[in-house]
């Protein structure tokens, strides 16, 4: 069983899909985690993130810098919806992307664009949506927790604009596959909000 978990940033996205594929037993792969990379590695190069050739460049990055705490950043984030705007940066990790959602037993992946580029053939589509206020205020307490010195207004206008950027680009924007399941989290707990997935799958696949 292929799930496609899509949504804006911080919207309990990564966390659903996480406990689905616990739930269900299968690899979960974060592609935001990808693009953070791309980002970084941009960076670390002194490139222009909005340089396309930069950011293609920037594809070739090692598999040890996905493990790089830096990437879990805004700073990281922020670069990341900057390369990830570029054609041809989303065609050099498609394959990646779309071989792990291949893989037999099935697979599930989070990211903006799963259930209608990556894997539109997925069993289960969820679209994950939250309020920019709710969004922002989970963020702020994340980084607090984290020791972070950050302002809400700060993190609620960077989701903003990513969000703007992540909607609003030609080339796989993110947006709900026809056949998605929408589950806003605005509201919800955690515990709730992963009870509520669960269930759009069962109910789904049966
Ligand atoms: O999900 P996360 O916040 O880690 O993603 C960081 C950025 O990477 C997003 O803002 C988005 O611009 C980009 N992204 C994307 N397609 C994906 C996953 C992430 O464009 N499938």
């Amino acid at each position: 069983m292929i799930i496609a978990v899509d949504g804006p940033t911080a919207s309990g996205k990564g966390t659903i899909a996480k406990a689905l594929a616990r739930h269900f037993g299968l690899p979960h792969l974060d592609t935001g985690l990808l693009y953070r990379a791309v980002g970084r590695q941009c960076f670390l190069d002194g490139g222009n993130p909005d340089d396309p050739v930069a950011a293609l460049a920037a594809c070739a990055f090692s598999e040890g810098l996905l493990t790089d705490p830096e990437l879990r950043s805004e700073a990281s984030g922020g670069l990341a919806s900057r390369v990830s705007v570029h054609p041809a940066v989303r065609r050099a990790l498609y394959e990646r992307q779309h071989a792990f959602a291949a893989q037999p037993g099935g697979a599930v992946l989070d990211g903006r664009d799963i259930g209608t580029v990556i894997a539109p053939e997925a069993d289960v589509k969820l679209f994950v949506t939250a309020s920019v206020e709710a969004r922002a205020q989970r963020r702020f307490l994340e980084m607090q927790a984290q020791g972070r010195d950050v302002s809400l207004d700060d993190i609620a206008a960077d989701l903003a604009a990513r969000d703007e950027r992540d909607r609003n680009r030609k080339d796989a924007p993110l947006v709900a596959a026809d056949d998605a399941v929408l589950l806003d989290t605005s509201d919800l707990g955690r515990e709730e909000a992963v009870a509520a997935a669960i269930a759009a799958v069962v109910a789904r696949k049966g």
